[in-house]
């Protein structure tokens, strides 16, 4: 099966062609910068990291860019009310946002262009409009005349009334139509202006996203990404007057993903799902729940929910994700224990295993680990359904597990029953690795981790517990067990020795 994607712009799944044969250049609406990034903000990051790893596994050449707006309303009130200056206030949140996508792993942005840094390019792009019609100066404002535009709304697929209400709150007069919306704004005391052919002044949002993605990508690029909230006006606009400019098509598939929920308590005591905000004040920070609970659980809760859906947040969620992904590391140290080894990048998976099987159930279990890993890239090709990518690496995880069981394969340790579930957990993990999961050096969770005094204390339990179980002094071997269970350690008795595990 080929990949196929959703396009927001015709409401359906289409065959995926790359304008450019063998590259796909993809353009993410990164944060505004005013505040720290909540886990609303690594929504984006997340999936589209995992869309290019997933497009560069089938063999494409990725560019992925991701904006940073610090030139902004927001950030202007936030520096007005903490009495800071623009500049610092989205110096400060960069360097956290930054800071976040290291923690998770995210290393597959090729850039990451601020609009401060890019005027000059969005200035090019306004005077271009207005040369071609599309644009007009009033007082120090340059606005985008809606009206010369007959494919306005082809994204949001609005009618003119919703456009009108969706544009009604912009500030400033001198509009020839109510939907008519800024390109470049005439400076006001106390904020960040630039020199422009209007006057000083800075560029609205849109126009930000316009200039900075067809300066890394092209006039027509593959994939435009962004949070649903975005689609209109944003997103809208954005096609607007970059068509309008170019007279090119500017994104071929439009991608936009759920937002996340958090639920909360009603003032009637109803428990509800509501949009993650910063205005609601439900926000959850993102670096204190990477720090708490690991990149790895931040990921894979992100990825559980297919992306064009919402991502709901509540305990309930959390304990059950944990639950979900624990079977994996669960499985991985129990293969390293058979195998006598870490599991690496390196280490053989089933597509290289299988040639030299020849025992005939050992092919059958070679063939059903091939099966799975087929199921994960089936589920990938229709429209990066993560979600049923993971449920394929749970089935697969539970045939490693009942042939590791049915084939006492921890007992006696046959070398080529150690070699097959081997490398069957390989190709699990490396099916994991393409969704940005179980990698070296991204966040463990903070309360999980073993330091190196815990391990040596509870070997030294596990040791004593062993002996008084030799010893038939049962009190003393479930008092340990039992003591530990209420400090919330579990022990778990396997063929080749005791593990430890906190809840
Ligand atoms: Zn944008």
């Amino acid at each position: 099966m080929s990949l196929r994607v959703y396009n927001t712009l015709s409401q359906k799944k289409e065959p995926f062609e790359p304008v450019r044969p063998g590259k796909v250049g993809i353009y993410v609406c990164g944060p505004t910068v005013y505040k720290p990034p909540h886990m609303g903000h690594m929504v984006g990051p997340v999936i589209f990291d995992t869309i290019k790893r997933y497009l560069t596994l089938k063999g494409y050449e990725v560019t992925l860019v991701v904006n940073v707006t610090d030139v902004d309303d927001k950030i202007i009130k936030e520096a007005a009310d903490t009495g800071q200056t623009p500049q610092k206030v989205a110096e400060r949140c960069t360097g956290l946002y930054m800071d976040c996508l290291k923690s998770l792993g995210i290393d597959t942005i090729d850039r990451f262009p601020k609009a401060s840094e890019h005027i000059g390019d969005m200035v090019q792009i306004i005077e271009k409009l207005m040369q071609r019609g599309h644009a007009y100066a009033s007082g120090g404002d340059v606005w985008f005349d809606v009206m010369s535009d007959k494919d306005y709304g082809k994204l949001a697929h609005r009618s003119t009334e919703e456009q009108e209400s969706g544009n009604r709150t912009l500030e400033g007069g001198g509009k020839r139509h109510p939907a008519d919306f800024a390109l470049w704004k005439s400076a006001k005391p106390g904020e960040p202006t630039w020199p422009s052919p209007w006057g000083p002044g800075r560029p609205g949002w849109h126009i930000e996203c316009s200039a900075m993605s067809i300066k890394y990508l092209g006039e027509t690029f593959d994939i435009h990404g962004g949070g649903d909230d975005l689609k209109f006006p944003h997103h809208e606009n954005e096609l607007a007057q970059s068509e309008c400019c170019t007279g090119k098509t500017f994104a071929k598939y439009w991608l936009h993903n759920g937002l996340t929920r958090v639920k909360t308590k009603a003032a009637s005591g109803e428990w509800k799902m509501e949009k993650q905000s910063k205005s609601i004040g439900n926000v959850v920070d993102a670096k204190q729940f990477i720090d708490e609970q690991g990149a790895d659980l931040m990921r894979y809760l992100l990825l559980s929910t297919h992306y064009r859906r919402p991502i709901d947040f509540s305990d309930d969620v959390i304990a059950s994700t944990k639950k979900g992904l624990a079977v994996f590391p669960r499985l991985f140290e129990r293969v390293e224990a058979i195998a006598g080894g870490k599991l690496a990048d390196n280490t053989p998976d089933m597509d290289q295993l299988s040639t030299a099987i020849t025992e005939t159930d050992l092919t059958a279990f070679a063939k059903a680990v091939i099966a799975q890993k087929a199921k994960f890239l089936e589920m990938m090709d229709d429209d990066f359904n993560t979600a049923g990518a993971i449920a394929a690496m749970h089935d697969l995880a539970g045939e490693i597990n009942s042939f590791i069981e049915a084939r006492h394969v921890e007992q006696e340790k046959a070398p080529a029953l150690v070699s097959a579930a081997t490398a069957a957990t390989s190709t699990l993990r490396k099916l994991g690795v393409v969704l940005g999961l179980f990698r070296v050096g991204v966040a463990a969770p903070k309360a999980a981790a073993k330091d190196d005094l815990s391990e040596k204390l509870m070997q030294l339990l596990i040791k004593l517990r062993q002996q008084a179980r030799k010893e038939k002094n049962f009190a003393i071997a479930d008092g340990i067990r039992n003591g530990l269970t209420e400090i919330g350690v579990t022990l778990e008795d396997r063929a080749d020795g005791t593990i430890w595990r906190k809840a």
